[in-house]
């Protein structure tokens, strides 16, 4: 691919604000070449069912609505390399992206390289995402109505999660691996108050149940303090230990939060680099869900042509 022109932007990043950023740029004649690395889709390609996107009124597979939000950007002329971006340099315009040795230059780039839900790491865990694992409540938590399901994590997000679990669910566990939280105390004590609620503490979720029926049955437990091991039969296992924004390749350049997170304007998508945004779950730890990327990216799009608009303005007022 020739790399010598000089792009008006480049996405980083395939999920649903990468995906509606090409969309915008392209409509808006800015002819996008999107980086939507290898891993296209995003956090969406790991999911069951979408129900609640607006406009699916009968829900939608994941990776079936990422298929088309990409098709949607490409029918008004947004290119796609299926591949990561491995450097940048954002220290002066046009910026620079590379992918391996070949250079891609461009006078903006909107960051849309998302997050990932952070996973136990168990080969049955993943062989059963969307067959009962989940790494969202919001997402998810409707397909467990009168359903048993274990959610394992500490912290906040597994606090939020079980209680709000528990308006579906007929029996929530929340398994923790220590008995210390680091979630904060509110939110302990409410799911602790919480009847349907039943706390598994020193417990580690070793195994998850059913990969011979393809369906989750249970979760097998190991006691972390004497190594017990028993099963634990339950239809979901919630995974709610943590999210990792998509960063590394950002954190020299770009300001980001004690977790790695990429700091914009509040209200805008414009990160501490002018004619550099960012949109979508690398910058958002709060809202997370498939909806707000999206409008996320449509704000990146519409910011990084208000951009070059300007800069073409004072461009040319500098020529008369
Ligand atoms: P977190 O605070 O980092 O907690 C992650 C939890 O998962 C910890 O309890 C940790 O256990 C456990 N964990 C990590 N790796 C594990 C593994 N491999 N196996 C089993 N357990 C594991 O993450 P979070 O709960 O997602 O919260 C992230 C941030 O968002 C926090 O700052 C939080 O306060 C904030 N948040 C706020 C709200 C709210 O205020 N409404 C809601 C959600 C999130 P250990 O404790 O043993 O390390």
């Amino acid at each position: 691919m020739s790399s010598s022109d000089v792009r008006e932007v480049i996405i980083i990043g395939g999920g649903p604000a990468g995906y509606t950023a090409a969309l915008y740029t392209a409509r808006a004649n800015m002819k996008p070449l999107a980086f939507e690395g290898f891993n296209w889709g995003g956090q969406l390609m790991i999911t069951s069912e979408v129900e609640n996107y607006p406009g699916y009124p009968e829900g939608v597979m994941g990776p079936e609505m990422m298929t088309q939000f990409r098709g949607q950007a490409e029918r008004f002329g947004a290119e796609f390399v299926t591949d990561d971006v491995t450097k940048v340099d954002f220290s002066e315009r046009p910026f620079r992206v590379w992918v391996g040795d070949d250079e891609f230059r461009a006078e903006t780039v909107i960051v849309a390289t998302g997050a990932n839900a952070r996973q136990i790491g168990l080969e049955s865990e993943e062989k059963l995402q969307g067959r009962g694992v989940s790494y969202c409540a919001t997402c998810d938590a409707a397909f467990f109505r009168d359903k048993v399901v274990v959610v394992v994590g500490g912290g906040d997000t597994a606090m939020e999660e079980a209680t709000f679990l528990t308006r579906f669910a007929s029996h929530v566990y929340l398994v923790h691996r220590r008995d210390e939280f680091r979630a904060s105390p509110i939110m302990v004590d409410r799911a602790q108050r919480d009847e349907k609620i039943e706390f598994v503490l020193n417990s580690a979720v070793v195994e998850v149940l059913g990969v011979e029926g393809n369906m989750m049955t249970g979760v097998r437990l190991r006691d972390t303090k004497t190594g017990e091991e028993r099963d634990l039969p339950a239809d979901g296992l919630f995974v709610a230990i943590g999210h990792d924004p998509t960063t590394a390749l950002f954190l020299d350049a770009l300001d980001h939060d004690e977790n790695g997170y990429l700091v914009t304007v509040p209200g805008t998508s414009q990160t501490n680099i002018p004619g550099v945004f960012a949109v979508g779950d690398v910058q958002d730890h709060v809202y997370r869900q498939a909806v707000t990327a999206a409008g996320s990216g449509c704000m990146g799009a519409l910011d990084a042509e208000r951009f070059l608009a300007a800069q073409h303005q004072a461009a040319a007022a500098a020529k008369a």
